[in-house]
């Protein structure tokens, strides 16, 4: 018998991983008696995947959501809403696109669209495949069907006009759900753009019901003390940097990070110093910031100080560099007291400048000097020396940039520079955290019972509003569900792929109902340089540090049409699997299998037409694989 659902269904598809952040996506599906299933999704993102991965994205499968010409599509979603152009939060969408996926239509700020479409742009997706991206703001509210409506909310963050939703469904008229969903936030003034405020929060809020808070707890381990805000990290940046009036400044930044490229930009303002903007992805966050300052947009100006009639051209101190010709023109144009470099490098990548000007980088070149794929392409006119000052702002991230910052680093010192680093003394903070902190969290939950529809029968007793900790390490999770444990406020702590069904509000959690049937996507970085559009599309990843599937790792074809290369492909894919397994093994992880999947044309989850055992390791070792090290040791006990 199949069992009635009806009622509201949140399903974590990505972004409560055990332990590595990102890929956030969840899924809302609203089912009424006798009416149509509303399915509605947020964010559609990657995993921040580390540097020895092969991969250049990993995210969760959402073959089943998006419709596809091949593949019939088993749930497909009604509207998409995107709440800010983060990598964890739209990295999955153009690839999807690419592959020929239809995708739903979109729902997100100016900004982001930008983003989203910039991307889709970089990976040529086909122009029928580029989806409908309508523009929404705090005090609209999206009719995803009769019973499913979307309102979307401004909220601050590390970049332009983030947004959160509350999502109302109801039955019968009346309310089953309401959801307020943060995204990622803080509620801190922002240099520019739209941010959280609390007036128009609280009238925002107040005709909306609220049974569930889905919040971003990415820095719930995090008191106010261990924050600033965005004003301060200007004034604390400009303070260092006046210590080395006579040294050229390099800072990397998060290509996404806008309002942390807005902090050095004021503070290159202050300091008479001119801006070189020297990384592709950051040159595009600049242009749209450069865009809205030529439109006079009076957020900005005010960010730079700029007062009313006042005079200010943004190209009189900002350039932007796309060659090594460019770079050689600002630095005979400007000595190093004047220079303000602002490039990547900040998450520690392999192929940033920063990597390059540490001699760490791993870009290859050809015969004649040129770079092999993408990337950089060398800096033979940037030299790091004693006159050189490295303004770190973002902390090295575990998993990620951990171990390759602090080489960097170490070698630019042994070099002679000066790196002066977010958190090296209580004052050295140079960037705002684009999350909430303790109180911050504290604050939206008090503010959203205070003024929402429904603050009479929480505060009497009669209805409970439960918080679900989102998007973070299973630490910042349970750091935040520790807020609220002692305020008799219902918390869950929910895993990818666990459900919440909620029937008038309540709730019943599901825990990873459909936990082995989740495959999650890898594009391979050698398949974005190597080959065409179509074979893009090739790989899955599956190993235990992604997403925890029990003791297996899995590389599963997807390509949507016949892919001439796949077969010879085989051969190499089972060796760079290999080579990954053999990596995580050494780290203490352990697999039983690998598989190699091929799938065709309405064969929804892939035939599997290889698959290994762990004892076939060794052999295919010797067919495939390197030689393999001396000390490696069989970490694996049978179970
Ligand atoms: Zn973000
Ligand atoms: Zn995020």
């Amino acid at each position: 018998m199949v069992k009635n659902t009806y009622g509201t269904q949140v399903k974590f598809l990505g972004g409560n991983n055990e332990n590595r952040i990102g890929a956030n996506s969840i899924l809302i599906e609203h089912s009424e008696q006798g009416k149509k299933t509303t399915r509605v999704m947020i964010d559609s993102g990657s995993l921040f995947a580390p540097d020895y991965s092969e991969y250049a994205a990993v995210f969760a499968d959402m073959s089943s959501y998006f419709e596809n010409p091949y593949h019939p599509c088993e749930y497909p979603v009604d509207a998409l809403f995107i709440t800010h152009c983060h990598e964890d939060h739209i990295g999955a969408l153009a690839y999807f696109a690419v592959a020929k996926y239809k995708l739903p239509k979109i729902y997100t700020s100016e900004y982001t669209k930008d983003m989203i479409l910039s991307q889709m742009k970089k990976l040529n997706v086909p122009q029928e495949f580029i989806p409908e991206i309508e523009i929404v703001s705090q005090g609209q509210t999206v009719d995803a069907s009769d019973n499913t409506h979307v309102s979307p909310f401004s909220v601050s963050h590390s970049t332009h006009s983030a947004l959160g939703f509350h999502i109302h469904t109801t039955t019968d008229g009346q309310t089953n759900a309401g959801l307020l969903c943060t995204g990622d936030y803080h509620l801190d003034k922002v240099p520019f753009g739209k941010c959280f405020e609390e007036e128009s929060f609280a009238k925002f809020i107040s005709d909306k019901p609220v049974t569930h808070i889905l919040t971003d707890s990415t820095s719930a381990t995090m008191d106010e003390s261990q924050t600033v805000t965005c004003e301060q990290a200007v004034d604390n940046v400009v303070r260092e940097l006046e210590k080395h009036p006579e040294k050229q400044v390099f800072a990397p930044v998060i290509s996404r990070s806008v309002q942390n490229l807005a902090i050095h930009l004021k503070a290159a303002y202050l300091l008479g110093r001119h801006a070189l903007i020297i990384s592709p992805a950051l040159r595009d966050s600049y242009n749209i910031l450069r865009k809205r300052l030529k439109d006079n947009d009076p957020e900005l100006l005010k960010m730079f100080g700029v007062k009313e009639g006042e005079e200010f051209d943004i190209d009189s101190f900002v350039h932007t560099a796309n060659n090594n010709a460019d770079i050689q023109n600002l630095t005979n144009k400007y000595p190093y007291g004047k220079r303000y470099f602002i490039h990547s490098g900040a998450m520690g990548e392999e192929t940033s400048l920063l990597a390059v000007l540490a001699g760490q980088n791993k870009v290859t070149y050809d015969e004649k000097g040129k770079v092999k794929g993408k990337g950089l392409s060398g800096h033979p006119v940037l030299t790091v020396d004693t006159n050189s000052v490295f303004i770190i702002s973002q902390r090295a991230i575990p998993g990620i940039s951990d171990v390759s910052l602090p080489i960097y680093l170490n070698k630019l010192q042994a070099i002679g520079a000066t790196v002066i680093k977010n958190g090296d003394t209580p004052d050295q903070k140079f960037q705002r955290s684009g999350h909430a902190n303790k109180a911050e969290v504290q604050k939206l939950y008090d503010l959203t019972v205070q003024y929402c529809a429904n603050t009479k029968q929480i505060q009497d007793g009669t209805q409970k509003v439960t918080v679900v900790a989102i998007h973070g390490s299973v630490e910042q999770l349970e750091a935040q569900n520790q807020i609220f444990e002692n305020k008799h406020v219902q918390t869950m702590l929910c895993r990818n792929t666990d459900i919440l069904r909620i029937t008038n509000g309540n709730t019943k959690q599901i825990l990873g109902l459909s936990f082995e049937n989740q495959s999650w996507i890898g594009i391979e970085k050698h398949s974005m340089s190597g080959y065409g559009v179509d074979d893009v599309f090739s790989f899955d990843v599956c190993d235990k540090n992604f997403m925890k599937i029990d003791n297996l790792f899995t590389v599963i074809n997807i390509s949507t049409s016949a892919n001439p290369h796949a077969h010879k492909e085989n051969s190499y894919r089972v060796a760079k699997a290999l080579e990954t397994a053999l990596k995580l093994e050494e780290e203490g992880t352990f697999m039983s299998n690998i598989q190699i999947r091929n799938q065709v044309r309405g064969d929804k989850r892939g035939r599997v037409i290889e698959e290994y055992s762990y004892e076939d390791l060794e052999e295919l070792r010797n067919t495939h694989s390197k030689p393999r090290k001396k000390n490696y040791r069989r970490g694996y006990d049978g179970r």
